[in-house]
C-alpha cells in the first residue's frame, strides 16, 4: 500500500483531475473525504462541523440497503476473490452469474424468465429498449420502434435512458436535436393513496392508442418516480398501462433500478399494483451498494421473438458481463434481505420518518412533506440551496444530498430509531437552511 495522501493533497488532487457526477471541471464545491465507512455511518479523514462521522441517509444513491462493510457481503466477496474475480460471459459461464440470475427469476413477478446481467442501471435500460425494439423487427413490424413515458421520469444517463428521462429541467433540451424523439404521456396524478383519475387513465390510453403503429414499447417507474422529482403515484395506473399496452401490441418495461429490493414497501414496487412487466430493470440496491451491477429481466414470448427473427442474437454483450465479483455479492445481498424481516424494517423506518418529518411541514417554504416505504422526501416551493442544506445536515452529523426543490432521505434498511430520528432532524435543518 502506498502512504496515505494527506486530506490536504488528496483535495488538491481531486481538484485538478477528478470529475464528480453533474458538476464543472474543477468542482465548485469541496467534496467531503470519506476514509471508511461501517454500519450507517461514514467515517470522514478530517472532522466536519466537529463530527469524524456521519450518519448516512442517502444508501450511497439507494444502494447500500444492509449498511457499509457488512461481515456477510465482505465474505462473499473475499470467498469470490479467492476463486476468480473475472472471467469473459462469452462462452464460458459460472456459479455466482447463474445463482444470481435464478434468483432475480425466482423472486420477481411471474412471467419474467431470462435474465441479462449489465453493469450498470443505464445500461440495463439500454438493453431493455434494443430488447423491444429487436424484438418488433424480428415480428416484421419494425416500424414500431418509439418509446413512451410520462413526464417527472428518470431512466438514466445514457443516449435511450437520457430520451425518456423528464424532458423539463432535465438535459433534454441541450441535446434536443440529437435525442430519439420519444411520446410523453402527464405526468401521473401525485400520490400514492390517491383515488386513481379517470380523466388521466383515459389520456394515457388514448395516448397508447393513437400511437399504436409507432410503439415499442412503454417504459416507466412504477409507483415512485425517482431522481425525476421523488414523486409518488397510484398503483392503479400501472394496471391501466397493462391493460393498454395489451389491448395495442405495445410491450411494458418498468425501470425498478430506484425501487427494487424493498424500498417501496414490496420486494417490487409491480407489487403493489399485481401487474407483471414484459421486461424489468433493476439494478442499485442489487449488490447491497457494494459495486456496480444491474439486470434486464424479460418474458419467454421476448426472449422467443427476438430469438426467432432475420437477426436471432441480441447483440450486445459488455465486457463484463456477469462479472462474477459482483454476481456473487449479489447474490450474497439478495439472500441476506431475504433471510430477514425486511418488511418490517422498512415499514418502522417509514413510521419513524413519518413522526420525525411531521414538523418539517410547519417550516416556511416547505411544499410537501410524503414518505412512502422507507423513502421520505421534503419538498421546497423553491430551489434547494445544496452547500447551505448539506452544511446544515453535516452541522446534525447527518450526510444528505438534496437536488432540485427537494430534501429528501432512503436509509439503509439496518438504520437504528435513534438515527432515523437524527437524519429527521437534519432534514428540517437542511429544509430550513435552503
Ligand atoms: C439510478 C437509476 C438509473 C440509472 O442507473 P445507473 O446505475 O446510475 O446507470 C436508471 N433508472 C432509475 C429509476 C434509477 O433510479
Amino acid at each position: 500500500m502506498p502512504d496515505p495522501l494527506r486530506p490536504a493533497d488528496l483535495l488538491a488532487l481531486d481538484r485538478a483531475h477528478v470529475w464528480h457526477p453533474y458538476g464543472p471541471m474543477p468542482g465548485r464545491q469541496e467534496p467531503l473525504v470519506v476514509e471508511s465507512a461501517s454500519g450507517v455511518r461514514l467515517r470522514l479523514a478530517e472532522p466536519a462541523h466537529g463530527h469524524r462521522e456521519l450518519v448516512d441517509g442517502m444508501s450511497s444513491w439507494w444502494s447500500a440497503v444492509h449498511g457499509y462493510n457488512h461481515p456477510v457481503l465482505n465474505e462473499a466477496a473475499r470467498g469470490q476473490l479467492d476463486r476468480m474475480s473475472h472471467v469473459m460471459f462469452g462462452g464460458l459461464t459460472h456459479e455466482p452469474a447463474v445463482r444470481l440470475a435464478t434468483r432475480l427469476v425466482e423472486i420477481t413477478p411471474e412471467p419474467l424468465r431470462h435474465v441479462f446481467l449489465a453493469d450498470s442501471g443505464s445500461v440495463s435500460v439500454e438493453v431493455a429498449v434494443k430488447m423491444c425494439l429487436q424484438y418488433w423487427r424480428s415480428a416484421g413490424r419494425p416500424g414500431k420502434h418509439r418509446l413512451l413515458t410520462w413526464r417527472g421520469g428518470y431512466h438514466g444517463d445514457t443516449w435511450q435512458p437520457m430520451s425518456v428521462c423528464d424532458p423539463e429541467g432535465g438535459m433534454h433540451e441541450l441535446w434536443s436535436g440529437s435525442l430519439p424523439r420519444q411520446i410523453f404521456a402527464d405526468a401521473p396524478p401525485d400520490g400514492f393513496d390517491a383515488e386513481p383519475d379517470e380523466a388521466y387513465a383515459r389520456h394515457l390510453r388514448e395516448l397508447i392508442a393513437a400511437h399504436a403503429e409507432d410503439l415499442a414499447a412503454v417504459i416507466v417507474e412504477p409507483v415512485v418516480q425517482g431522481a425525476g422529482g421523488m414523486r409518488f403515484h397510484s398503483p392503479a395506473y400501472l394496471r391501466v398501462l397493462r391493460e393498454a399496452c395489451d389491448a395495442n401490441d405495445v410491450l411494458l418495461v418498468f425501470d425498478e433500478i430506484a425501487t427494487g429490493f424493498g424500498r417501496t414497501g414490496r420486494l417490487f414496487a409491480a407489487g403493489h399494483a399485481g401487474v407483471s412487466p414484459d421486461v424489468m430493470c433493476v439494478g442499485k440496491a442489487l449488490t447491497g451498494g457494494y459495486m456496480t451491477l444491474a439486470a434486464t429481466l424479460c418474458t419467454s414470448r421476448v426472449a422467443e421473438g427476438i430469438s426467432s427473427g432475420d437477426v436471432p442474437v441480441l447483440a450486445h454483450g459488455p465486457t463484463f458481463m456477469g462479472n462474477p465479483l459482483a454476481s456473487a455479492v449479489a447474490c450474497a445481498s439478495v439472500d441476506l434481505l431475504l433471510a430477514q424481516d425486511w418488511e418490517r424494517e422498512v415499514k418502522r423506518i417509514g413510521t419513524a420518518l413519518r413522526q420525525g418529518l411531521a414538523e418539517a411541514s410547519g417550516i416556511p417554504g416547505v411544499r410537501d412533506v410524503r414518505v412512502l416505504g422507507a423513502i421520505g422526501v421534503v419538498q421546497l416551493d423553491h430551489e434547494v440551496d445544496m452547500a447551505a442544506a448539506t452544511r446544515a445536515a453535516v452541522r446534525e452529523g447527518v450526510w444528505l444530498r438534496p437536488f432540485r426543490d427537494l430534501v429528501y432521505t432512503m436509509p439503509p434498511y439496518v438504520t437504528g430509531d435513534d438515527d432515523v430520528a437524527r437524519i429527521c432532524r437534519a432534514v428540517c435543518a437542511a429544509a430550513k437552511e435552503s
